[in-house]
């Protein structure tokens, strides 16, 4: 089973790509967290993909599909993937499709996290994110019991480098001209769910569960894995 999750900057993909792939036994594969962690210990894909990142660029599709094919070799990955934030552009999507039919397999659904982009630039100013183990506070909404401390892991909290407003900025208007065109793909295909991010995390949560557990029926029903 493959879901793919999208949406703009804060939009809380992150979040309920782990909260889904906990519940149902699938690994959570976040593009963004695997390029960050590249950036970091300076691989060859860290390094391609550094600038770009900074600016609030896109990777280009070249890199990432030499990077999502990579993934989907991978067998740990075999049972079910949440795949956050790939693809991003049509020649994204085209690419994963045609590697998905040479193995037999499809896309099940695009959950589709819409947000508007001031309600965004609040979120993201608020959030802070472990260097440790990844986990994401709100310092308003879900803040940590220690300043700069995470609950978790004893880690330090930091911001984002990507989320300064002006690069959040630039990141919208990459997913307004390279992202959207996207959606309309899938939403083609009859593939797409809109979820709405109004409201707490656990009431998005509850939507989330409701398409997946429709989606699950579906393909029970037609026999589909
Ligand atoms: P995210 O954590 O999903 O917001 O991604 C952070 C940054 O990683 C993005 O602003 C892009 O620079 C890069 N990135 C993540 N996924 C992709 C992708 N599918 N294609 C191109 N760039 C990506």
């Amino acid at each position: 089973m493959l879901i793919l999750l999208v949406g703009p900057p804060g939009a809380g993909k992150g979040t309920h790509g782990k909260r889904i792939a906990a519940k149902r036994g699938w690994s959570h594969v976040s593009s963004g967290e695997l390029l960050r962690d590249a950036v970091e210990r300076r691989t060859p894909l860290g390094l391609e993909a550094m600038e770009y990142m900074r600016a609030g660029s896109l990777v280009p599709d070249d890199i990432m599909l030499r990077w999502i094919e990579e993934l989907l070799d991978d067998p740990k990955h075999r049972h079910g993937i949440v795949l956050d934030g790939f693809p991003r552009t049509v020649p994204q999507a085209e690419g994963l499709d045609a590697l998905l039919e040479r193995y037999g397999q499809e896309v099940a659904c695009m959950l589709f996290f819409d947000i508007s982009e001031e309600a965004a630039v609040g979120r993201l100013a608020a959030r802070v994110s472990c260097t440790g183990c990844g986990t994401v506070y709100n310092l308003i909404s879900r803040p940590p019991s220690t300043a700069e401390v995470c609950d978790r892991c004893g880690g330090k909290l930091e911001i984002r480098e990507d989320d300064a407003t002006e690069t959040i900025r630039a990141r919208f208007e990459e997913f307004r001209r390279l992202t959207e065109p996207m959606i309309e793909y899938y939403q083609a295909k009859g593939k797409l769910a809109r979820v709405s991010t109004d409201g707490a995390i656990d009431d998005v949560g509850r939507r989330v569960t409701e398409v997946l557990d429709e989606l699950c029926r579906c393909r029970d029903a037609e026999g589909t894995a």
